[in-house]
């Protein structure tokens, strides 16, 4: 019984391998954002530049390296045009394809994944949710506190509308592009100013009781 077979040892989890990645930088209200992804889908969306409009014109130095150029591929594409949309004539925002989503994070089973795919699917422009709604959504409505956790990991925010979850008590809760992002963002989704207060930052997503059938989105008829 010496050690005289190697161990067997196969290294899993390179899926990224795979994926040649591409980048994009487009200009927003709110500075620069940066899409990646490859063929497959989008990987991610990041805000760059740091400026919320109600802060003032602070011109974000954000690197404009255009690296996805001549090697534009359809995911970055559609995500380019989705986002224009979004910010410029949210109107026809329905009518545009959502690019196929190619993210680590969505490629194996995982409440986290549960929990952003239902608020992509069902949480549309305007409508807000709660920890506790988009937990019992995914399935598990004890899990508000996972949720928040889902909504921290979100690697494409704006189009997974992380922005539209809020307390249930009517506070703004946390969000990971600041809180002045999400306030933006709520208000160029037409909610009125005082309606989704700034609370603390943060809410109790512990305690869920009394959250479900009281808040202002209504309840999505299908799965899926
Ligand atoms: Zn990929």
């Amino acid at each position: 019984m010496t050690a005289a077979s190697p161990i067997t040892c196969k290294v899993l989890g390179k899926m990224d391998e795979t994926c040649e990645m591409k980048y994009k930088v487009m200009d927003s209200p709110l500075g620069k954002l940066e899409i990646s992804g490859c063929e497959q889908g989008l990987h991610g969306i990041k805000l760059h530049g740091g400026k919320t409009p109600d802060t003032g014109p602070t011109d974000a130095t954000a690197p404009a390296e255009q690296l996805g150029g001549p090697g534009a591929v359809q995911p970055l594409l559609q995500c380019a045009a989705w986002l224009d949309a979004y910010f410029r004539e949210p109107a026809v925002l329905e009518g545009l394809p959502v690019p196929a989503l190619h993210h680590p994070i969505f490629q194996k089973e995982s409440f986290t994944r549960q929990v952003l795919w239902k608020l992509l699917k069902l949480v549309k422009f305007g409508e807000t949710v709660s920890y506790q709604q988009l937990a019992a959504l995914a399935g598990n409505p004890r899990a508000a506190r996972a949720v928040g956790g889902a909504m921290r990991s979100n690697p494409i925010p704006i189009l997974i509308p992380c922005h539209r979850v809020v307390c249930s008590s009517g506070a703004m809760g946390n969000y990971s592009g600041g809180v002045g992002v999400k306030e933006w963002l709520l208000a160029h989704e037409g909610h009125p100013a005082g309606k989704v207060a700034r609370g603390g930052g943060s809410c109790a997503t512990g305690s869920w009781h009394g959250a479900l059938g009281n808040t202002t989105s209504s309840q999505p008829t299908g799965r899926d």
